[in-house]
């Protein structure tokens, strides 16, 4: 894996690579009820396709994310119409079947994205509606509507990452129970109309590895978002400093470290236009 950052600029074939997980996670996810799979679903969507640009009128279509350490760049592919052309619009599909998953004793909120969801429960016809700005913002709002009240459960996707600052609290209440990053939260109770639940997710700046044979070859995330460094990206850097990042403007999804003009400046996939980056940083000592 490591090698492959200064070997190729065709790092990752994202429509159809996106695709292919989508499908695969959300069969294993079905079957499972792991919340892992939903936890790298959404890592996918953000990191990869979110920020796929976009199929031109004369087919003109993104194909391969570059991670190469020398500057990375968005480029279209040399043919038109390609395979990838086909499986980006099939995704934007996919994350919206993939974000509940009804089950006999409730239901499954796996992706924290703005939706609707209706369905029946113990026959009684049930709405929730996700408001959120997630993973910009780390709450999600559901809000539930029905004609009668019924007992069931909601499970709530607690991913991995998300630290001590993760929280649930129902109609203003905060929940009781033991949230346990890595596993869906179950809340059992007589759902009614007007019923709300805000989710509070604790969401740390990290460090990951590219692989275990070398680990000073790192990727800074925040939550489910992998961080692109752009601009004048310095030789040399180190942990505490990536660390350190502050987010930036209220307005701007990026973050900063160091407060002056010679900041370095990082920035989720989706909002890197044709700038270079680089994804992952060879760290000193
Ligand atoms: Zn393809």
């Amino acid at each position: 894996m490591a090698a492959s950052l200064n070997s190729t600029r065709s790092s990752f074939e994202t429509p159809c690579g996106a695709y292919g997980q989508f499908k695969i996670t959300r069969y294993l996810l079905r079957v499972t009820r792991d919340s892992r799979y939903g936890d790298s679903m959404e890592r996918v969507l953000y990191n990869t396709i979110a920020g796929a640009k976009p199929i031109l009128a004369d087919g003109t279509t993104f194909y391969y994310s570059d991670y190469n350490s020398d500057n990375g760049k968005k480029v279209y592919y040399k043919d038109k119409w390609p395979c990838c052309s086909g499986t980006f619009p099939q995704l934007t599909a996919d994350y919206g079947i993939s974000a509940y998953y009804p089950s006999a004793d409730g239901i499954y909120v796996n992706l924290f994205i703005p939706s609707r969801v209706s369905w029946s429960q113990n026959k009684t016809q049930y709405t929730l509606t996700q408001q959120t700005s997630y993973p910009t913002s780390n709450t999600t709002e559901l809000l539930f509507d029905s004609a009668r009240a019924e007992n069931f459960t909601v499970y709530l996707r607690i991913p991995a990452w998300a630290d001590a600052k993760t929280g649930v609290s129902i109609n203003g209440k905060r929940v009781e129970a033991e949230v346990v990053p890595g596993k869906f939260l179950a809340l059992s109770r007589t759902w009614k109309a007007g019923d709300r639940v805000q989710f509070e997710i604790g969401m740390p700046l990290r460090l990951e590895a590219i692989d275990e044979q070398n680990a000073n070859t790192v990727a800074m995330v925040r939550g489910p978002v992998a961080l692109f460094a752009v601009g004048d990206i310095p030789a040399k850097l180190n942990r505490s400093q990536l660390l350190s990042a502050t987010a930036a403007a209220h307005s701007s999804q990026d973050w900063v470290v160091g407060g002056d003009a010679r900041s370095l400046i990082l920035r989720p996939f989706a909002a890197v236009g044709d700038e270079p980056y680089r994804l992952y940083h060879r760290l000193e000592g």
